[in-house]
This record gives structure tokens, C-alpha cells and sequence, in this order.
């Protein structure tokens, strides 16, 4: 088996030969992308039920079809994506010149996925750097074995395995993997590592992007339809067992939407769930005994009442979809993103006790208001910042290849999703070719100098309106 350098040199040789570089290879390893996803629908499913116990409702959606969607997306605008751009604001100095911006690939790219969408998390970086002309390493997560192992399997047998590969292993290959160049790492995972890979990159000036995660506040708040609000609310926070990098951490609302908000809660988990919902199909289980019991220690520190569901079982990593209400700031539930089935509810007096309690924390990737009231909506979107935003609904807007998707301060740096990790994954090189025309101007900046030659060419060179009687952008 080759060597993460040889491996890493390989990719490196193809990218310097520009094989990469024309539309028509592009298409074609999209394509061929699309044809994996496509003919291994059921392998894929049947690696996520093992890996996550995830209901095949769960995976296509949220693997499956979200991948496709961005291929489609992205093979639909891939060559508008490439044109060069040429709407760039001129002064009288440059008027004549060619001025425009390419989007060129970077080089060789490193993609370290999470194990929560094991599948979505490497594929969809994988289409953007595809799309942008790159070569690429991925680097699936090792706690989601059979989603990992199908990955090295189908990835060499689609796609160039000049330009693509899979290289498997834990935090200790990951650390080895780091110490070569690459010329952009995408990390998906905790803000714990994210540090480490920092640190890795330095050395080589690697420039990084980081989805991270954090606590999603989600208000609900003023007038609104209490029985939608938790149905969304509990599809939201329950769809893939919690396990969502943007899942409503926590709710903020007053005593008394709380208190319509309960019976709600308890009818909409019942209709979805059943009475039990360790028997149902539709509920995943926790990924492994150790992220279980992080869980549970952190329920059982809670010093919030417990009013919907709380039991669990050690033997198959289940925790019932639980909410919790007198739960304080202090309160172990709030240290720390959840990332499981735990819904802990804070009571608030008042929009702007809510607003302040946010912004008192790191910013979060996600946050939602639930409010038929616009003044709501907009009081919370124009005095808060998250890496993205949703009123009256949770996890969806992540799902639109046009939104970017991405996190702000601790929640992450950089986006992706769509035209945004096209550009994630190329250098825009702003390019000037100079006429020979208007040498009269250009003169004015040879030696010997002269106040009245820099006049002119401070008023050649201006954006100012009007100044040279144009327009700034031709
Ligand atoms: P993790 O950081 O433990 O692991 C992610 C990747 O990092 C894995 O591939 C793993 O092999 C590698 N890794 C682990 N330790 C390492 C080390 N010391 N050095 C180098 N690499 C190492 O994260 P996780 O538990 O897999 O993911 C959970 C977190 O990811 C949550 O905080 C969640 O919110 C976040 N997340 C964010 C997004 C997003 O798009 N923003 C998506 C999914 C998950």
C-alpha cells in the first residue's frame, strides 16, 4: 500500500500536469460522482443504518439526496462558475485595460469529514473542489466504519484515482497526515481539534476552512401556532438522533409559551414516535458507547426537571427524545453543545433577555426564531450573529445549495454549499492586462516628480463619482 506522501505526491504530479484544469474533465468526474451515489443508493443506506442506526428516511434525505442536489446544482453552473469576470470598477487610469478575475484551482486539497453525516460531510466538500479543478485527499472519519470503508472502496473504482483518494484512519493518522502541504485543508468536526488543525496548518501557511459546531439557541416567541412549532421543532432537534451539527440546542421562551408548548411537544413526539420510542424504526441510536455516555452524564448532572421522556439503554446506545425545563445558564446541559436527543427549555422574561443570554456565548452555527410576529424575527436577526439563520423551522435552510453554509467566530470559518465551496476551493486571481493606449496618463507616474503630475493622477485615479465624468465599474 502506497505511502500518504507517495499518495499525496501522486495527486501532486497530476495537478502540476493541468489535467484537472478543462470543464469538460470536471463534468466528467461530476458525473461519474453522480453515478456512485446513484448505483450504490441501497450499499449506502444499509453502511448508515450500520454505522447510525439512521432510518432509510434519514439517509436519503439527509445523505443521499442532499449530495445529488449539489451535484445537479453545481454540474448545472459549473461553466458560469468558470467564466472569468470582467465587472470590475475602473478609474480613467485603467479604462482601457483588461481587467478580470479567474477562479483557478487550488491544488491539492485536504477533506477531513465528521462521523454524524458520514457520507454528506465528505462528498459534498469532495463536489466543490471537483467543481473548482482540484485534486483531493479525503479523510472520512474512523468512527463510522462502514460508511468509511465504502468510501475507499467506491471513490478509486468513479473517479480518477490519479487526482482522488481515500486515506483511512484515526486522530493519530490524521495528526501524520497533517504534517504534509496541502494547499487547503476542509475540516468538519469539533472546535477541540479544529485547534490542533490550526496549528498544523501554520507551518505550511495552509490556508483553512473549519465547520465547526456549537449550541443553536432556538426561540419561540410571541404569536404563533404552538402545534406546527413542535412539529417542526421536534423534527428538527430529533432527526438523526440530535446528532446534527445544527440541531436546536436549546429553546428560549416565556413561562407561558413553555407551558403551551409541553402538552405540544409530548402529543407531536407520540404521533412521530409512538409510545415507545426505542421501538420505533424512525429513531436512531447514539454512535458509539462512548458519545452515549457523555450524554448521560451530562442528563444526570442536569439539575433541570425532566418532563418528556429520559429513559435510556446502556446495551443499544438508545436515549429517548427527552425535554427539560427549569434548566439554568449554569446548568451542566449549557456548558457545551449537546449533539444528541436532550432538549432543555430556559425560561426568558423578555426577547431582549434572550438576545443578551446569545450574545454573552460563543456565536452559534445556527439560530432560529419560531414567531408569526415579523418584528420578532427581525429584532432577533438584526442583534444576534450565527453562521446561519432560520425563522419558523430548523436544520432546512442547510439544505439549499444556494444559501452558504458555514459558521462565524467559534462556530467555524469559510462556507461551502453550491457557488460557495466553488470558491472555497479556488484562488481568485485578479488579473490586469494593460493597454498601450493612454500613455498620456501613465506618464504622470514616471520620475522626476511633480506635485502637478501627481494632481492629475490622483484625479485619474479616483473612484470618486463624476470625477473623471464615468461611471466607476465598465
Ligand atoms: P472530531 O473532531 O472528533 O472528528 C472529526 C475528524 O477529525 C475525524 O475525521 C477524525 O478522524 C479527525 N480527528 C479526530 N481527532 C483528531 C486529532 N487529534 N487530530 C487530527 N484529526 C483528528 O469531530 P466529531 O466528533 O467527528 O464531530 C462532531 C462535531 O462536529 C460537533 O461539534 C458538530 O457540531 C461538528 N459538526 C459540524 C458540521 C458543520 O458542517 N459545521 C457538521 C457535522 C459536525
Amino acid at each position: 500500500m502506497a505511502s500518504q506522501s507517495e499518495v499525496i505526491d501522486r495527486l501532486r504530479a497530476t495537478f502540476r500536469s493541468g489535467v484537472t484544469f478543462p470543464e469538460q474533465f470536471r463534468m466528467t468526474q461530476l458525473q461519474n460522482l453522480l453515478s456512485l451515489v446513484e448505483e450504490n443508493e441501497q450499499l449506502i443506506q444499509d453502511a448508515l443504518h450500520k454505522d447510525l442506526h439512521k432510518p432509510k428516511f434519514e439517509s436519503v434525505l439527509s445523505e443521499i439526496q442532499i449530495t445529488l442536489n449539489d451535484l445537479y446544482f453545481a454540474m448545472e453552473n459549473l461553466r458560469t462558475w468558470m467564466q472569468p469576470e470582467y465587472n470590475i470598477g475602473k478609474n480613467l487610469a485603467t479604462r482601457m485595460d483588461d481587467c478580470f478575475i479567474r477562479r483557478e484551482p487550488l491544488g491539492v486539497v485536504l477533506i477531513i469529514g465528521a462521523w454524524n453525516y458520514p457520507l454528506h460531510l465528505i462528498l459534498l466538500p469532495l463536489v466543490a473542489a471537483i467543481a473548482a479543478g482540484n485534486c483531493a485527499v479525503l479523510k472520512p472519519s474512523e468512527i463510522c466504519q462502514a460508511t468509511e470503508q465504502l468510501l475507499a472502496e467506491l471513490i478509486p473504482k468513479y473517479l480518477s484515482q490519479d487526482c482522488y483518494a481515500v486515506l483511512c484512519g484515526g486522530a493519530e493518522d490524521t495528526k501524520s497526515l497533517l504534517k504534509n502541504k496541502f494547499d487547503h485543508i476542509f475540516y468538519t468536526g469539533s472546535q477541540v481539534v479544529a485547534r490542533s488543525i490550526l496549528l498544523a496548518a501554520a507551518p505550511h501557511l495552509t490556508p483553512v476552512t473549519l465547520e465547526l459546531g456549537g449550541k443553536s439557541p432556538c426561540f419561540i416567541y410571541g404569536h404563533i401556532d404552538i402545534q406546527k412549532a413542535a412539529k417542526r421543532l421536534c423534527w428538527s432537534k430529533f432527526f438523526n438522533t440530535g446528532q446534527s451539527c445544527v440541531a436546536p440546542d436549546y429553546v428560549l421562551c416565556t413561562a407561558q409559551t413553555r407551558d403551551a408548548l409541553l402538552p405540544a411537544l409530548r402529543e407531536t413526539l407520540r404521533t412521530f414516535y409512538g409510545p415507545d420510542p426505542g421501538a420505533s424504526l424512525d429513531m436512531g441510536r447514539i454512535v458509539t458507547p462512548r458519545h452515549w455516555r457523555r450524554l448521560m452524564d451530562m442528563l444526570e448532572k442536569s439539575k433541570g426537571k425532566v418532563v418528556i421522556g429520559g429513559e435510556s439503554r446502556e446495551e443499544d446506545r438508545y436515549i429517548a427524545p427527552t425535554v427539560l425545563v427549569d434548566v439554568q445558564e449554569s446548568d451542566a446541559l449549557m456548558q457545551e453543545e449537546i449533539f444528541g436527543p436532550i432538549l432543555p427549555i430556559l425560561t426568558i422574561e423578555s426577547l431582549e433577555e434572550g438576545i443578551d443570554y446569545i450574545n454573552r456565548q460563543e456565536k452559534p452555527l445556527a439560530l432560529y426564531v419560531f414567531s408569526d410576529e415579523t418584528s420578532v424575527v427581525t429584532t432577533v436577526l438584526n442583534n444576534t450573529s450565527s453562521g446561519g439563520f432560520c425563522g419558523n423551522d430548523g436544520i432546512v435552510h442547510m439544505a439549499l445549495p444556494g444559501l452558504p453554509f458555514g459558521g462565524v467566530g467559534a462556530s467555524g470559518m469559510g462556507s461551502y454549499h453550491g457557488r460557495w465551496g466553488f470558491e472555497t476551493f479556488s484562488h481568485r486571481r485578479g488579473c490586469m492586462n494593460r493597454s498601450w493606449l493612454l500613455e498620456r496618463v501613465n506618464v504622470l507616474r514616471y520620475p522626476p516628480y511633480s506635485d502637478y503630475n501627481l494632481g492629475w493622477l490622483r484625479w485619474a485615479t479616483t473612484f470618486k463619482k463624476n470625477s473623471w465624468g464615468g461611471c466607476s465599474v465598465m
